[in-house]
């Protein structure tokens, strides 16, 4: 792996929290965003992220310095790729922005770069005839508080060569992360193709009057020795997110999955009960 100058392109939650942790850990980091209204809100998310680093890893003023000025902000896509051995791209989960995006990226990154997408929800297949370079092309997938919950899944799909692949996990190690190879397309990665289900099988057994969460919490910590159950896990996702699944799949015709968006909506998103995020939800914080 001999990537030096990463590009990140979009500064939002996860990208400023990408651009960062890369710069924290030595390399030159070019972050790309649309217009400079938007990046001077990456400020604020920076200087955010330094008293973060201070706080949870005691990092210093010095290095936290340092990592702020191995970045470079830019608007302009070419500039921003000029000299790019990869680009980590977290843009907007949105299909046609993203496509958008890697159609202009094509036609100005260096043939040697390298692409890698943090969609969370998406597939690289979907994107990897726009890039022009379906070979150098999969998913390197970051958790939310990246310094914190440091898992990266690197995901290939059918056309990524080994080689590719292999650098992304190198690098993925070479930033903090604990690299987490997928060597076929799946989605949710591995983390979601286990939780949602499990995060679902916890909510049948509530909406149906079979336990109440703290009992289902319980038998599940205790049983497997797990730190949390599912309903603490519920909180910390906060309601809104399985609340949005639940519905979407009630629209489709699951009726259980209508019970589940019922119980959320009456008994937490009604009562302002969101989850961590605002001290209440399944459980008072
Ligand atoms: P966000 O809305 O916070 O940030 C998106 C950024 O992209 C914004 O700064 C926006 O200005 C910028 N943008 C919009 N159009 C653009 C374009 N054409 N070119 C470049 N930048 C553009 O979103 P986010 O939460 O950071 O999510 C970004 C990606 O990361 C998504 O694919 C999402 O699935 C993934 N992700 C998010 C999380 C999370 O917890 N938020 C976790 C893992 C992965």
């Amino acid at each position: 792996m001999n990537f030096k100058n990463i590009t990140v392109a979009g500064s939002g939650v996860l990208g400023s929290q990408i651009a960062f942790q890369t710069a924290f850990k030595g390399f030159q980091v070019s972050v790309y965003d649309i217009n400079d209204e938007v990046l001077d809100r990456a400020k604020d998310r920076f200087a955010t992220l330094k008293s973060n680093y201070m706080r949870d890893l005691g990092a210093s003023q010095e290095e936290v310095d340092a990592a702020y000025n191995r970045l470079t902000l830019f608007s302009d896509l070419q500039q921003a790729v000029e000299n790019a051995d990869l680009i980590i791209e977290a843009v907007p989960e949105v299909v046609e922005i993203k496509r958008d995006f890697y159609q202009k990226l094509a036609k100005v990154a260096p043939e040697k770069t390298v692409f890698a997408t943090n969609t969370s929800t998406m597939l690289p297949s979907q994107f990897a005839e726009f890039t022009g370079r379906p070979e150098k092309f999969l998913a390197l997938h970051f958790a939310n508080e990246i310094w914190n919950n440091n898992t990266a899944e690197i995901m290939r799909h059918a056309g990524t060569d080994s080689k590719v692949f292999d650098d992304v996990v190198e690098f993925a190690k070479a930033i903090g992360m604990v690299a987490l190879p997928l060597q076929k397309e799946q989605p949710g990665y591995i983390l979601n193709t286990l939780l949602v289900p499990f995060l679902a099988a916890a909510e049948y057994l509530v909406v149906n009057g079979i336990a109440d969460p703290e009992t289902v919490d319980k038998t599940w910590m205790i049983a497997t020795g797990a730190p949390k159950g599912p309903f603490a896990i519920l909180d910390i996702i906060g309601i809104n997110t399985p609340y949005n699944l639940s519905a979407a799949k009630a629209k489709a015709g699951d009726e259980g999955a209508a019970k589940v968006a019922e119980y959320l909506k009456t008994e937490f998103l009604d009562k302002g009960r969101m989850g961590i995020q605002n001290g209440k939800g399944f459980y008072d914080y």
